[in-house]
């Protein structure tokens, strides 16, 4: 006679809620998939206070003696 265990009922699946929830851009309301970005709910050219085309120019003195 052999007696094998019951086998156990297989856990139930749960995706995890922060991957279900849908965040997008507040200015321009596009889904957001990087954390970063879902966690300023800004994309990443249209968060405030960053300029993404900014070029900042530098007057350099010629060097003298060339
Ligand atoms: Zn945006």
């Amino acid at each position: 006679m052999t007696s094998r265990p019951a086998p156990e009922p297989p856990l139930p699946v749960e995706e995890p809620e922060r991957l279900a929830v849908r965040v997008t851009c507040r200015a321009c309301g596009r889904p957001l998939h990087d954390p970063e970005s879902r966690l300023l709910r800004y994309g990443p050219g249209c968060r405030p206070g960053t300029d993404p085309v900014r070029r900042h120019d530098v007057d350099q003195d010629a060097l003298p003696g060339l």
